[in-house]
């Protein structure tokens, strides 16, 4: 019977990538969303894959996500957290609410998607986790502070979790993209982009489908005896 994966922000940029090639992997979909409703529209009738509209801040909205997710496609093996929001600004100017958001979707977002899930995929005794951190996680970024920190915390999840996970079956993985082309990094000055990808040794930004390619084999049996790691894809930026 076919695997049933969950992306979160499944609709949009790296995450539609992510829920189009484990459709095309022989996954069924489900792609969660915050509130673009056009764009989520627009993506269904595109692909085919269904999409469920709540907030990964929001934990209640969540569990009952996932009840839905689950009474409509069965149970779910994978589970993508992709879904990630910036609010930039140097420290000194920064809000709480700027931290706040940031930290609440970025970081606690796992938490709100993970924990709802989690025992579910210990009685099945199988699970792929996969949490879509970030580059700016690794190394830090200015105006970052929020983001970094939240992306940064989603490695320290991620190894933790992978301990608790590996005796069920469950591995839990962690994907730091470099810069991708999506929205998040249009929405960025055409100078500042520029200067970005003169820091990119392979001389261009990441294509959305190159992290999709990465999710879709730390979800298969082949990569079974991987957790608790970080991959990085980021054209040779950052190397750890
Ligand atoms: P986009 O802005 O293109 O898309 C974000 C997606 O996340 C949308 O589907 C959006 O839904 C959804 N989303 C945002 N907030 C929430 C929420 N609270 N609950 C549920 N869904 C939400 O982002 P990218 O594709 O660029 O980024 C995807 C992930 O990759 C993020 O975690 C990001 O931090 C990370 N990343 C991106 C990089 C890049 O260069 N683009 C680099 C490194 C990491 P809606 O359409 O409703 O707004």
């Amino acid at each position: 019977m076919a695997r049933v994966a969950l992306v979160t922000g499944g609709t949009r940029g790296i995450g539609a990538a992510i829920s189009v090639a484990l459709k095309n992997a022989g996954y069924v979909v489900a792609a969660n969303y915050a509130g673009n409703d056009e764009a989520a529209a627009k993506f269904t009738a595109e692909t085919g894959i269904k999409t469920y509209k709540w907030s990964v801040a929001d934990y209640d909205a969540c569990k009952e996500g996932i009840a839905r997710v689950e009474a409509e496609l069965g149970p779910i093996d994978v589970l993508v957290n992709n879904a990630g929001i910036t609010r930039d600004a140097p420290f000194h100017k920064m809000t709480r609410e700027q931290w706040s958001q940031v930290i609440d979707t970025n970081l606690t977002g796992l938490f709100n998607m993970t924990h709802p899930l989690w025992p579910s995929l210990r009685e099945r005794k199988f699970g792929r986790v996969i949490n879509i951190s970030s580059i700016n996680g690794q190394k830090g970024q200015f105006g970052q502070a929020n983001y970094s920190a939240a992306k940064a915390g989603d490695l320290g999840f991620t190894k933790a979790l992978a301990q608790e996970g590996a005796r069920y079956g469950i591995t839990v993985n962690a994907i730091c993209p470099g810069y991708i082309a999506t929205d998040m990094v249009m929405a960025v000055p055409e100078k500042v982009r520029e200067q970005i990808i003169a820091q990119i040794p392979v001389g261009r930004l990441g294509e959305p489908e190159e992290i999709a390619r990465c999710v879709v084999f730390l979800a298969s049996d082949d990569a079974g005896f991987i957790t608790g790691a970080t991959m990085t894809a980021n054209g040779g930026q950052y190397m750890v």
